[in-house]
């Protein structure tokens, strides 16, 4: 049996690898794949744990080898997830990841095996391939401190073909007792190849009920903020918790913010709503593309939580309104919503490729205007 510790929900999953686990049938590479901040993580952490662990009750948490996988340290276990890493360190065309490069991935490292449910800034980065080869030493060298090598790989999904290669000749012969725990958020991404030597798992949505739970026990959030995280977060307890943070709760205001230049409060006319845009991308958004892309995500995010609530007329479905918000979404008909999505899209896409921030945010601002004003006329 798995002692679990900390995952919330997934109770089918937790079963399954129990049973696994009990019978010495744990299977060689599991695919775990599920949204961000799902617990998948979490789940992989303390598979990675029972494997390793030299107590009787397992994982214990606190032998060589349990505590060495949280502070990656332990010989016989690596992971590696999507970090971009500033261009000097990454080597890149061959030149192979600089010693200060290899210093910040094992600091990212850490930090991400301490808090499994936090986001990923950058996750559409593949990981560098050198760091697949790296692991591979790890796998073609054997155990050294127990038995067995527990490779944890996060980011399945958005392997560069090199990196996805590198990975496919470690699954293809995979010495014994080697264990490998692939993740991912979307696994129609994943080669085939790939998902076909794994055993696939999917973490699926926690039930709001045991969220909710987690988040009074674990937070200093008030009720209504707890409210507005279960809409927010989706049945992501990741995502939930996210909500409930101070940055969080800044980007909301520049949400809020942003909204109520599109609806033109406080200007007397485009002009001036230009000029309030310009110092809203200057001292909100700082110019930075991860600040811009958080707030445009939590933009589309707002939206779609207020726009259903419109439709659906369910008051109790968010407990916290934004009144601008509200204004703009009752202006709005289900197809110019749709337009709204699929315009955030873009910009999104265009913020990711690094296009001007401003220019970026200021399509998304003339295109909603634009429906707006459109209404007004009808
Ligand atoms: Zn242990």
């Amino acid at each position: 049996m798995i002692q679990w510790r900390s995952l919330v929900g997934h109770d089918t999953n937790k079963e399954l690898l129990s049973h696994a686990a009990q019978d010495g049938l744990l299977a060689h590479a599991y695919l775990f794949s599920g949204d961000m901040g799902s617990g998948k993580l979490d789940c992989a952490i303390q598979v990675a744990q029972y494997i390793l662990c030299e107590a009787s009750s397992k994982p214990c948490g606190q032998c060589t080898a349990c505590r060495g996988v949280i502070s990656h340290t332990y010989t016989d276990f690596r992971y590696a997830f999507p970090v971009e890493l500033p261009k000097k360190q990454d080597g890149g065309a061959g030149r192979g990841i600089t010693p200060e490069g290899w210093e910040l991935l094992n600091e990212a490292v850490c930090q991400r095996l301490r808090s499994p449910y936090d986001p990923i800034p950058h996750y559409e980065r593949s990981l560098p391939v050198d760091w697949i080869r790296e692991i591979r030493t790890t796998v073609e060298r054997g155990a050294v401190s127990g038995s067995s090598v527990v490779i944890l790989i996060e980011g399945i999904d958005v392997l560069s073909k090199e990196s996805a290669n590198a990975l496919l000749k470690m699954l293809e012969e995979p010495p014994e007792n080697t264990h490998f725990i692939l993740l991912c958020r979307s696994p129609e991404r994943v080669l085939p190849t790939i998902v076909s030597r794994c055993q696939h798992m999917r973490f699926g949505r926690i039930p709001r009920v045991r969220i909710l739970e987690e988040l009074e026990k674990n937070s200093a959030a008030s009720a209504e903020e707890i409210g507005h995280a279960l809409a927010l977060g989706r049945g992501s307890l990741g995502a939930a918790r996210a909500a409930c943070t101070e940055e969080h709760m800044h980007r909301l205001e520049s949400v809020g913010r942003f909204t109520r230049i599109l609806l033109g409060y406080g200007q007397e006319d485009e002009l001036e709503q230009a000029r309030a845009l310009e110092k809203f991308v200057e001292e909100d958004l700082c110019r930075s593309y991860t600040t811009a892309h958080q707030v445009v995500l939590l933009f589309l995010e707002e939206f779609r939580i207020h726009f259903l609530t419109a439709l659906r007329k369910e008051p109790d479905y968010i407990l916290h309104e934004h009144d601008e918000m509200k204004m703009l979404c009752e202006q709005i008909t289900v197809d110019q919503a749709r337009t709204v999505v699929a315009v955030v899209e873009q910009v999104l896409e265009s913020l990711r490729k690094h296009s001007p921030v401003l220019l970026a945010v200021s399509e998304l601002f003339f295109k909603i205007s634009e429906l707006v004003y459109e209404e007004y006329r009808c």
